[in-house]
């Protein structure tokens, strides 16, 4: 079995030739570059999650617990919710995942069970593209891809460890096939696993096209109330108006989020 380090090491390399290919192939920003990268490291640790030692564990969690609400930010703040309600948000899915997740992972995992699969590599690549914002669908693609990389790269090495040589001859150990395999032994790790990967194919490929209705909406209906508002205080340049009235209407343009030079 491959150890910690190996699989990081492993795993980065490969986010620097995926990040470093996408740069100098398809002019990918700098920054998504670095991200992806970034994701495709640490994803290789990723499957290790359900070991018992509890350092890939701690590390991916710690790990998700921070840039999961940076993530969600992101999101939210295209929604022009309050700061605060933004800010509570990013907290409590730090507060989930930092003990929520990690109690129920030692709980429910077995190593080398359905965490070290295909479909799983194939989970947390939705997972990535559900969390990843931006209106370009392809860069998301090319953030998921890098977890997807990372995550395979990981159930690979585990495979490439149970390989030896006996007598000079290749031989397989027992784990053989127990990390890039597309079932697992038990009936009911099968039954979430792939019930979870319908589940988010069918939210990852509808997803896109719901965020933009989503936020046009948004948009609309924010002109829409800016221009009522704009009309309404330019009726109020005829002298019709009570001056409380006035202030009143002059305050609420004032404070109004939509209406702001942003
Ligand atoms: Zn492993």
């Amino acid at each position: 079995m491959a150890g910690f380090k190996t699989h990081l090491t492993v795993s980065t390399l490969m986010g620097v030739g995926y990040g470093g290919a996408a740069y100098y192939m398809y002019h990918v920003p700098v920054p998504t570059c670095v991200l992806a990268g970034g994701l495709c490291a640490v994803s290789g640790m990723l499957p290790d999650v359900d070991s018992d030692s509890g350092r890939p564990l701690h590390e991916s969690i710690a790990f998700a617990a921070a840039v999961v609400p940076l993530m969600l930010i992101d999101r939210l703040s295209r929604f022009e919710l309050a700061t605060e309600t933004i800010i509570l948000v990013g907290a409590l899915a730090y507060v989930v995942i930092r003990f929520g997740a990690a109690a129920l992972l030692k709980r429910l995992t077995v190593h080398r069970g359905m965490f070290h699969s295909l479909p799983a590599a194939v989970i947390f690549g939705e997972i990535a593209f559900l969390l990843a914002s931006g209106d370009n669908v392809q860069l998301r693609y090319f953030k998921a891809g890098a977890v997807v990389l990372g995550y395979v790269s990981h159930l690979l090495l585990d495979e490439i460890y149970s390989l030896g040589i006996r007598r000079g001859q290749l031989a397989f150990k027992s784990s053989f096939g127990t990390a890039m395999k597309i079932l697992g032994h038990g009936f009911l790790p099968n039954v979430v696993t792939y019930g979870l990967l319908a589940l988010l194919t069918l939210v990852a490929l509808k997803e896109p096209g719901w965020m933009q209705n989503v936020y046009q909406q948004h948009q609309q209906r924010a002109s829409q109330y800016a221009s009522q508002l704009g009309g309404r205080s330019a009726d109020s340049n005829n002298d019709n108006k009570s001056e409380p009235q006035k202030l009143l209407e002059a305050l609420k343009t004032e404070f109004d989020p939509t209406s702001s030079t942003r």
